[in-house]
């Protein structure tokens, strides 16, 4: 038996998450078990943990869009007992069995082992929103990043948080967009030189150029702040859009692309190839000062996921948070 944390929808449609004990033999098919040992909250998860169910797929569910664990069984050559290893992606949590559990099982293409540096906890204290942070960096430098603050938006968020620490580490001067003012301590600390607040930025295009000021952009919020900052970007300068926190809308002019020539590159975690995420979890192990992630996390367990979830939907959420399972 194993504890998880399981969504059920009823008759009438609504759904429930609770903590159950359940068998071994409910697991699904996958060529590797692995014993999980931490999973942590994203805006996914807050969605499939809630009311509705969100982007879950199929019921009983296990939500968790990642995790870190050890290995206990595998068909996968590459993998073997007692090998770390971490999930992101693939839609588990959402269409497969996911982290909010003791157990998982999955396909081993959806795996990489933990790179050395990093252990489980850490890891997940990176998770799927560090993981995507690391990538939206390196599409950035792969487009080059001009002179001038590197800015990113919804700072104190996951992919903020992280993001930032990575970029300041680097020796990027960072500006941290937040609608949040208390969080300018934790900002500063993780390394941002520069806190914007989010109303300066937040608000409808007037002028669809104004003063080139950001060397670079990572972007979690999308919607009218996105559409503002693409006039902000320096001549040739790049946005990594990664998420939608503030809308799915882009009320935005083609201006900054045909006069500036600034790149808007779409960052995906969740098909990325294995490559790719061995690369990014390397350059996490590399570049991302652990003393700094130690700062983001705040420690919960499965118990506390259903409140959690909630949190995060309503961009509550500072940094990161790990659950562990055990616990
Ligand atoms: P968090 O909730 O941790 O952070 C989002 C932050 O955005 C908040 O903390 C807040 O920052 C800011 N924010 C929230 N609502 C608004 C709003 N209405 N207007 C302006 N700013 C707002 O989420 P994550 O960092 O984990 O994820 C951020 C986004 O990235 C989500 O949309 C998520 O779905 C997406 N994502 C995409 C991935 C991909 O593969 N592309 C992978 C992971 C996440 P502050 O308080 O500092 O203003």
């Amino acid at each position: 038996m194993f504890k998880a944390l399981v969504v059920e929808k009823d008759d009438d449609g609504k759904t429930s998450a609770s903590v159950q004990e359940i068998g071994l033999d409910r697991l699904p098919e996958g060529d590797v078990t692995v014993a999980v040992e931490y999973s942590t909250v994203n805006y996914k998860d807050g969605l499939c943990i809630g009311p509705g169910g969100g982007l879950v797929r199929n019921y009983p569910h296990v939500p968790g869009i990642d995790f870190a664990g050890t290995v206990e069984a595998s068909d996968d050559a590459r993998y073997k007992a007692g090998d770390k290893v971490v999930l992101t992606g693939w839609r588990v949590g959402e269409a497969y069995w996911g982290g909010y559990a003791q157990k998982a099982r999955v396909k081993g293409d959806w795996l990489v082992p933990l790179p050395s540096g990093l252990d489980t906890r850490q890891a997940m204290a990176v998770g799927t929103a560090g993981f995507t942070a690391m990538l939206a960096v390196m599409a950035l430098e792969d487009h080059g990043i001009k002179d001038g603050p590197v800015l990113v938006t919804g700072a104190a968020g996951g992919v903020g948080s992280v993001a930032t620490a990575i970029l300041a580490n680097l020796g990027h001067r960072v500006a941290g967009v937040t609608g949040r003012p208390e969080t300018a301590d934790y900002l500063t600390a993780l390394g941002a030189s520069q806190i914007v607040a989010r109303e300066e930025i937040n608000e409808t295009v007037k002028r669809p150029l104004e003063a080139e000021t950001w060397g670079g952009c990572v972007d979690a919020v999308g919607g009218a702040m996105l559409a503002r900052v693409l006039g902000q970007m320096k001549y040739g300068a790049s946005v990594a859009a990664v998420g939608l926190a503030g809308g799915a809308g882009l009320p935005a002019t083609v201006i900054p692309f045909l006069l500036r020539g600034v790149n808007l590159l779409g960052i995906d975690s969740v098909m990325q190839p294995y490559d790719n995420r061995l690369r990014a979890w390397t350059r996490i192990a590399r570049d991302l000062p652990m003393d700094k992630l130690e700062a983001m996390i705040r420690p919960a367990t499965l118990a506390d996921l259903p409140g959690l979830g909630r949190d995060i939907l309503k961009g509550q959420v500072k940094g990161r948070i790990v659950v562990d399972v055990n616990g």
